[in-house]
């Protein structure tokens, strides 16, 4: 059983318990953040650590911990739970009032609820899937505006994925007034040439943590980025395509709504940029 951490309190998964009157539970006015785990040590902790903050602060909500607690906190149940390759979950919500209304409760008398726990996938570095490359399918982007934000509102990309499942996809590329937005849980790229993709930053996208990562490596290696709007139909005619996330790290796209890509396998680029990525952020891991 694992064991879990919820409000200052480490405990068995079955003993961790959160109020019916949670704000999380009623309104999803909660913020969310999930990091690596390989080697055991955390991939990219500081830019979660980071994009969490802002997220809290974009929300006007306290925050429960500090990072360095945070940082503590991670690396115990990692410890506790014997995690070599996997995933920490951490979700901090605006807490429990003691009845429902829309109205944010005071943050000093309803503290910020916060819950984290870890996820054990062996192989998820060595993942088969990133040599036989994923399919995905187009749908309508009807998230709401704020998607800088990482909130728990998964309902439309939960939806977007069972869209993809239903159509023996593996996951949806969402698209607005013409061109692609991003993954239903990761940044969205394609490649010509020499040349990556993908959507700039704004309100409209999260701000993958894994995809600056990549951008980076992907310019210190000489490869050209170019952050701009790209439709199905341009991807559809691109040699590559590939997605980002903390979960997944680079993964080739092999096709779109049914339209091979290039063979229809994995190119170049996007092994390539996995690997990089892998070997720097192993080097990086705390
Ligand atoms: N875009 C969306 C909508 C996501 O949910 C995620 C991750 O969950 C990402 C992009 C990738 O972000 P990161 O690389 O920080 O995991």
């Amino acid at each position: 059983m694992r064991t879990v951490y919820v409000n200052g309190e480490y405990l068995p998964e079955d003993q961790a318990k959160v109020s019916i009157f949670d704000r999380g539970f009623l309104m999803a006015d909660g913020v969310y953040e999930v990091t690596s785990v390989l080697d055991g040590k955390l991939i990219d902790f500081d830019g979660h650590a980071v994009r969490l903050q802002r997220s809290l602060d974009e929300l006007d909500m306290t925050s429960p911990i500090s990072k360095e607690d945070l940082l503590e906190v991670h690396r115990e149940l990692v410890r506790l739970n014997g995690v070599e390759e996997g995933m920490v979950y951490l979700q901090i919500t605006r807490g429990a009032p003691s009845d429902r209304d829309f109205v944010f409760p005071d943050p000093d008398v309803t503290p910020p609820t916060i819950v984290l726990f870890t996820q054990n996938k062996p192989g998820l570095a060595d993942n088969p899937a990133a040599k036989k490359g994923m399919k995905v399918i187009s749908i309508e982007d009807m998230r709401w505006g704020r998607r800088d934000i990482k909130t728990v509102q998964l309902l439309y990309p939960s939806m977007g994925k069972m869209m993809a499942k239903k159509a023996g996809a593996d996951d949806a590329w969402m698209v607005q007034d013409g061109f692609v937005t991003e993954g239903t849980s990761n940044n969205a790229y394609i490649v010509k040439g020499n040349k990556i993709i993908t959507r700039a930053l704004s309100n409209d996208i999260l701000h993958g943590i894994t995809r600056a990562a990549v951008l980076r490596f992907a310019r210190e290696a000489q490869m050209e980025v170019e952050e701009r709007n790209f439709s199905i139909d341009e991807a559809k005619e691109a040699d590559e395509a590939f997605i980002t996330s903390a979960s997944t790290f680079v993964m080739p796209v092999v096709e779109i709504d049914g339209v091979a890509l290039g063979d229809g396998v994995p190119g170049r680029v996007a092994p390539r940029l996995r690997e990089i990525y892998l070997d720097e952020s192993r080097k990086a891991a705390i």
